[in-house]
């Protein structure tokens, strides 16, 4: 079984519409990790978009904001109008299903988590080197696939030490080994590249991979500006910051 495995889609159409059209042929299902919604123009769309391909979605800390009460105090201010902005345009429906989402699950021997496996309603981000190697004792899985901090990265522990790969990583997976993978951004990379990311897990081969895709980030940042939305969430697209 080949996954896709997407995070921090953040209502960017666009570039969720460039990845799925990208993992089409590369891969036989969908798996996400939270953050449907927040900062980009179609919260909506995204939402079903994935909840209608995936086979299994997480909770985000974007999902708790706009649907489940977290205290926007906690956001910064860019962060916090985009999540106002998108708690008006869903519905009942859409807030009770990003509501019910679970924060964490297993699929295979993976754990998939928006945030780190340990504590996960506590939205800590992983990081350090230290940061991910302080996180493998809450999860019992071989593999944990996280996102959250928008950064491409690995840990991995086995035998032969500690390895922290910050960065679009291509691993073969070692027998005796474990792995904490961060998938990327969908929506929004912060690593200075614009491109889309997200990672193709072969369980079958054992491999786990980051993808990046080109999309049309001049749209995605225009309507994010229609919309009313900051003109910062627009501007950060074009940079992947
Ligand atoms: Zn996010």
């Amino acid at each position: 079984m080949r996954y896709a495995v997407l995070s921090d889609i953040h209502g960017n159409l666009e570039a969720l519409e460039a990845v799925l059209a990208d993992a089409a042929t590369r891969t036989d299902t969908l798996l996400c990790l939270g953050d449907l919604v927040g900062y980009g123009a179609d919260p909506v769309a995204c939402v079903e978009m994935v909840a209608g391909r995936a086979q299994t979605i997480t909770y985000g800390n974007h999902e708790q904001a706009v649907a489940g009460g977290l205290d926007l105090d906690w956001f910064n201010p860019h962060a916090r109008a985009a999540a106002e902005w998108t708690r008006e345009r869903l519905d009942e429906d859409h807030l009770r299903y990003l509501t019910a989402l679970p924060l964490i699950a297993e699929v295979g021997d993976a754990t998939l988590v928006h945030a780190s496996p340990d504590r996960p309603d506590e939205w800590d981000y992983l990081i350090s080197a230290e940061d991910g190697f302080n996180a493998f004792s809450a999860f019992a899985t071989r593999l944990c696939f996280v996102g959250h901090s928008h950064l491409p990265g690995a840990w991995s522990l086995g035998s032969s030490g500690p390895e922290h790969l910050p960065g679009s990583i291509d691993l073969s997976l070692e027998r005796g080994r474990r792995y904490i993978v961060n998938v990327g951004s969908v929506g929004q990379p912060r690593d200075r590249d614009p491109r889309a990311a997200y990672t193709i897990w072969d369980a079958d081969r054992g491999t786990v991979s980051t993808r990046r895709v080109v999309y049309d980030v001049k749209t995605a940042a225009a309507k994010i500006l229609r919309g009313g939305l900051p003109r910062f969430l627009a501007d950060r697209l074009g940079v992947g910051s």
